[in-house]
This record gives structure tokens, sequence and C-alpha cells, in this order.
């Protein structure tokens, strides 16, 4: 039998007519870029997350960086982020022109220490980017108690974890913005590249609807700016799949639970962590083992397309930081111990019980060998 990794075409043929319905709108509508398509999926979007503006733009990492400049953050100040995260995280520091403070994760959830933040905050710190990684949401409480005591902006990379949620948090509440990522592996997916800004702050929406496009509030009124637009393409795409969210998410967490029962005995294994009350959208399933490399190729020998997220935490990437400002804040132990051995299993909605039962069955056997 053969799990793939993704279900992107199964997702695709299940709602197809919604889907190509919006696109044919978007075709004989005859407008492409900032139209119609886009300013009613950023009012479905905003509505949707519970913030005031979202703002479409080019992708995640744009979404990040156009942030961190529309809060005047860039040369000379320092944003402390995961040591293990997706690499763009830390590439968008750079781009703003910041320095990059790498820090280490909590070793249960694997999400950003906040005494490690705090213990890496200087005078030049100017911002937080918690990363809600693999859909599980950050310690934000923790994390927006330590921005408010430092004056310290918050941006939530929440590329992972859409449609989450804390225990009596929400994303974004006392944050200066929350960005996402579109691309098609991610909860929610578009046809090609996207991202997106939520925020509560005017002048953060206003900003960043300028830097997108060519400084240009107005036709042929220009300030220093980009091109980084979400399409209206990928705009209807992204609207038709936002009315089956709710519900996608509740199955990557059916599919969680399945896990979770069926694999508890295994010894060899550490399961993913649900801290109580917190909704996790599982955006990756992702299991802890010591003879990761071996178990990763004795299920891909299987027909399980498991992989990793992420062997290497991005201060262990050869040759970092290439010339880059960048700050390792503390020890890493815990981001270096994640890289080692972490193992994701398939996780989207569209898994069948049968595929779900398969990968169960060969990763006890796995377990079984281990003695
Ligand atoms: C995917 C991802 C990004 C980048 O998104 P792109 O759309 O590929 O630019 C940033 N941060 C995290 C945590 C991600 O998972």
């Amino acid at each position: 039998m053969k799990v793939g990794f993704y279900g992107h075409t199964r997702q695709y043929h299940n709602i197809k007519d919604e889907i190509d319905g919006n696109i044919s709108r978007v075709l004989e509508s005859g407008s492409y870029v900032t139209g119609p398509m886009l300013k009613e999926f950023e009012a479905q979007a905003a509505e949707y997350f519970g913030m005031k503006y979202a703002v479409g733009v080019g992708n995640g990492t744009d979404a990040l960086w156009l942030s961190l400049m529309a809060l005047n953050i860039g040369k000379g100040d320092e944003v402390i982020t995961n040591a293990n995260t997706f690499f763009a995280t830390v590439e968008a520091i750079w781009i703003a022109g910041a320095t990059a403070v790498l820090v280490d994760c909590d070793p249960v959830t694997k999400n950003i220490d906040p005494a490690a933040i705090e213990a890496a905050i200087t005078d030049k710190t100017k911002a937080i980017m918690p990363v809600h990684l693999y859909g599980q949401c950050a310690d934000m409480p923790t994390i927006w108690d330590i921005a408010e005591k430092h004056g310290l902006k918050v941006i939530e990379d929440n590329a992972q974890g859409i449609d989450g949620a804390g225990n009596g948090f929400k994303q974004g509440e006392r944050s200066a913005a929350v960005t996402t990522s579109y691309i098609i592996q991610k909860n929610l997916g578009c046809f090609g590249d996207g991202g997106m800004v939520f925020t509560n702050d005017v002048t953060v929406d206003e900003t960043i609807r300028k830097l997108r496009n060519h400084g240009s509030p107005a036709r042929n009124v220009h300030s220093a700016g980009f091109n980084s637009r979400l399409d209206d393409l990928q705009a209807g795409v992204l609207s038709a799949k936002m009315k089956h969210i709710t519900a996608w998410t509740d199955q990557r967490i059916g599919w969680a639970r399945k896990y979770d029962e069926g694999l508890k005995e295994c010894s060899s294994i550490k399961l993913p962590t649900n801290l109580e009350g917190y909704r996790h959208v599982y955006h990756l399933y992702v299991i802890e083992t010591a003879n990761r490399d071996e178990m990763l190729k004795f299920l891909n020998d299987a027909g399980i397309d498991a992989k990793t997220h992420y062997s290497i935490a991005v201060h262990q990437q050869e040759g970092f930081p290439w010339g880059r400002d960048a700050r390792i804040a503390g020890s890493l132990a815990n981001a270096e111990e994640n890289a080692a051995t972490c193992l994701s299993l398939p996780m989207y909605p569209e898994l069948t019980q049968e595929e779900v039962d398969y990968v169960i069955e060969k990763v006890k056997e796995w377990d079984t060998r281990q003695g």
C-alpha cells in the first residue's frame, strides 16, 4: 500500500465545482490583480479569523518581512525567533535588514521557549516572532506579557497554525501582526504562491497595502515599495476552500486522535503533545524517535511517505549565517534534539481509515523490532 504525504488532488476533486466556479468567475471578470475577488477574500479571511484587517501578499515569507517593515524594524534591530522553524522565518528577518536572534524551544511542545526569549532580550531587541510550530499555538499569553514588559512588537508566524487557538486566548489578540502562507502544503493552500498579513492596527494595514503595490496609495502616486500581491485567481481558490477549513481541521484532529490511540503503546517513540484546551490544527503530526533515519527509511520502504520537519535547525545549516546578521542566544540543545529525532507521519484531511490503519501497523512493526 502507498500512503502519500499530501492529499492535494483529493481535496481539489472533493470541491472541484466550487473551485472551478470561482476560477471561472475571476477569468470572466477580466480583473486578475488587486481585483474584486481579492477584496472579497480579504474581507472573508479577516472576518473568519476575527482580525480587523487582512492583506493578501505574494507568499508567507513576504508577509513576515512586510510586517517587520511596516513596524519600522530593520537595520540594527534584533528580532527573536525559533532556531527550529522552517527556514523562511529567519530569511524574512534578514530581508527586512534586521538581526535574527535564535533561541531554543520547549522540549515538550517544540514551540519557542518564553524563558529563552526573555533571556535573549537586549536594548536592540524590537520584536518577537514566535512560530506556531506544527499547528499548535506557542505560549502567547506569556510571550505577550514579556513583549509588553519590554516594549516589543509581536509578529506571529502562523504559516502552520491557521484555524488554531490556545487555551483561553486567540491568535493575534495582543500581537502587532499575524502572518500566514497559502502555499499548497499548508492547511489552507492555493494553487501557487500566496500569503497574508492579519492585523488590528490600521497603520500596519495601510502601510502593507502600499508596500505590496509599488508604494502606491493611488494611481501615479508612489513611495518606496515592492511588488508582492496575492493574485485574484489564488484568492478565488482560497475563498472556496475557506468555507471548509473548520471541517478540514476537525478531520486532521480526528486522524491525530487515531494515531494517538493506535500508537500509545509504542515504547520507542514519543507522540506529539496536545496541550490542554488548545486547538492544535496538526499541520504536521510529528513523533520523536532515537533511530529516526532508520525509521524513516523503514516507513518509506513500506510505501509510507513520511518526512522530517526539520532535520537541520536553522543554525545547523552549512555556512550559517552566510555573512548575514545573526546571533545565537543561549543553548539550542532542545532545537538540536528536535532536529535529530523528529519524524512526520502523513497528515491531511483526505486520508482514509485504511491508510491511517496501515501507517499505525507499520509504526508498530518498527517499534516491536526495537525490542
Ligand atoms: C511555509 C512557511 C513559511 C513561508 O511561506 P512561503 O509561502 O513558502 O513563503 C514561513 N514560516 C513557516 C513557519 C512556514 O511553515
